[in-house]
């Protein structure tokens, strides 16, 4: 077998390309580019009805509508699908029963866990198939003569002439090198990212040496990369590349933890779209590299939308700097002898004869699942003539749009869904302010204490609303783990117990009254 260089892989796929096109392999690529530019768009308005709530389950029909075309297209008019056609099948079902489930079982609260694992998959699918094309690029270069004499018959040879038309190969290689390196540092880090979110791993580990790994493990990721595209046939710096950048992926997450791991998981989700992307430059496949860059820019604008929120840079999010910032008082000191505590009974007299009740969910809304309890508080309050809106912080929760979606699912209008900044602009003439398993989104320490690690994240001002009820089983703190002034101040009164029991219970006081 004569040694694959770049430029004999190029001398030999031109010829094979010329042999296909004569064979009729330029109508079905041109026809398969025409259907995958249609599911390219149907993604793009997908996403476009994913920016409404009340869009959003159109939107992602009509995004279901671009997968299925695109899958369907690549199934039918892609000859190199067509040998082992089993496989694809068999991994196509696997994967569509997984993910049936999984969307059946898993709780709300668990979806950064199962975005972080699609997050992985993708990067791990990206790497091997990558790594895949790449080999058997390599040994079609090795037999390239006999491909040649076969001509527009071998369908594989018709596949890759297709690949390489246009004879650059080093674009092919670099992206194979992209897509290993990309691919297995989301891969790594999302299992990382799986395990701290389970409380399997520790949470933020600090060690200046972690720094030191993942941009050592990087560049030695990045000089087999190097290897691979100056000499093809050096097939096992591939695997070199993927098992260095593997351990990169390991060191860029385990100093991120806390609050910050949302954010982390949206850019392993940037990532795994740009490893996708790359991937359709090695296997020349367009609605892949479309896709992959939707989600690649889609997932960056997230993780800036999430770093604005919490007034943190991406620098400080991935070094893991927060702890840095400052020191938050004891909960002794916040607490002592100042908190009020109250009962679903005294609640149900105070909302008697208000004007104006805010809601401001956060985590704990998720946790106990009270959405449906809370809508039904809402209409007992509207049927007496109070106007009730709900406040929503871009970061309360776990994820972005965490709240509108349980508020959704629980039929409450979008009309009432009033964004932080709308909010604060009318808190001081709320009556009653009801803070439902909210924490570090309402604590007051963002905006008055420098010291605060949390210092300038923007915040709904509830302190400023005549009266706060906090409903919480506790004082402990929230994802930021620092105590909370507001649950000690003069207008607030705690109502202590689960989310969706003390709701339950203000229902029948309410009733009752
Ligand atoms: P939080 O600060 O994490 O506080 C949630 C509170 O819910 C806890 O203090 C907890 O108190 C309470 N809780 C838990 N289970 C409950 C239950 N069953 N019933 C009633 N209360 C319950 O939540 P948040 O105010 O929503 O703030 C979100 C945090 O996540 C912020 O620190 C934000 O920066 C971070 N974050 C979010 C995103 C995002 O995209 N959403 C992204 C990055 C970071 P008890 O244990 O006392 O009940």
């Amino acid at each position: 077998m004569d040694s694959p260089t770049a430029m004999n892989m190029t001398d030999a796929l031109q010829g094979i390309g010329e042999a296909a096109q004569a064979g009729g392999g330029g109508t079905f690529l041109s026809l398969q580019n025409i259907l995958y530019v249609v599911a390219a768009l149907l993604f793009i308005f997908g996403i476009k009805g994913l920016t409404h709530p009340r869009t959003a389950v159109r939107g992602n029909l009509i995004s279901l509508g671009g997968m299925l075309l695109a899958m369907a297209t690549a199934a039918v008019l892609d000859p190199h699908l067509w040998h082992g056609w089993m496989w694809w099948v068999v991994g196509g079902v696997l994967g569509l029963l997984i993910g049936l489930i999984a969307a059946k079982l898993v709780q709300m609260t668990a979806m950064p866990e199962m975005v972080a694992l699609y997050n992985g998959s993708g990067g791990i699918a990206s790497m091997f198939v990558a790594g895949a094309v790449f080999h058997h690029l390599t040994h079609i270069a090795g037999q390239a003569t006999t491909i040649q004499a076969a001509g527009a018959t071998d369908v594989t040879a018709m596949h890759m002439a297709a690949m390489m038309d246009g004879g650059q190969p080093y674009q092919t290689f670099v992206a194979t090198a992209l897509s290993g390196i990309i691919g297995a540092v989301t891969g790594s880090g999302s299992v990382l990212a799986f395990l701290k979110l389970r409380g399997k791993f520790g949470s933020a580990m600090t060690n200046p040496l972690l720094k030191f790994g993942n941009g050592t493990f990087l560049a030695i990721a990045a000089i087999f990369g190097a290897l691979l595209v100056i000499n093809p046939e050096w097939t096992w710096a591939y695997w070199a590349l993927a098992i260095s950048a593997l351990a990169c992926g390991v060191f860029f997450v385990m100093p991120i933890g806390g609050a910050d791991m949302p954010v982390v998981i949206s850019l392993l989700n940037s990532y795994s779209g740009l490893a996708a992307c790359a991937t359709g430059f090695v296997i020349n496949n367009t609605v892949l590299i479309v896709s992959g860059a939707l989600v690649g820019a889609s997932g960056l604008i997230l993780t800036q939308i999430m770093c604005v929120a919490m007034n943190r840079s991406l620098t400080n999010v991935l070094f893991g700097v927060m702890a840095d910032v400052g020191k938050a008082a004891s909960a002794d000191e916040v607490y002592a002898g100042k908190v009020k505590s109250t009962s679903p009974e005294e609640v149900a007299m105070l909302l008697d004869g208000v004007q104006r009740v805010c809601i401001v969910p956060g985590y704990g809304m998720a946790a106990s699942q009270s959405q449906h309890v809370v809508r039904d508080i809402a209409n007992m309050l509207a049927e007496r003539d109070v106007e009730v809106t709900y406040g929503i912080h871009p970061v309360a929760g776990r994820m972005p749009g965490h709240m509108n979606v349980l508020l959704a699912e629980a039929d409450v209008p979008y009309e009432q869904l009033h964004e932080m900044d709308t909010v604060n602009k009318y808190i001081e003439q709320v009556d009653v302010c009801i803070v439902l398993g909210a924490n570090d989104v309402v604590n007051p320490d963002a905006r008055t204490n420098p010291k605060s690690p949390i210092a300038g994240m923007p915040i709904i001002d509830v302190d400023k609303a005549r009266t706060c009820i906090v409903i919480k089983r506790s004082l402990s703190p929230g994802f930021a783990g620092i105590p909370n002034p507001l649950f000690a101040m003069d207008n607030t009164l705690m109502m202590f117990g689960d989310g969706k029991k003390a709701l339950n219970e203000l229902v029948e006081a309410l009733k009752e009254g």
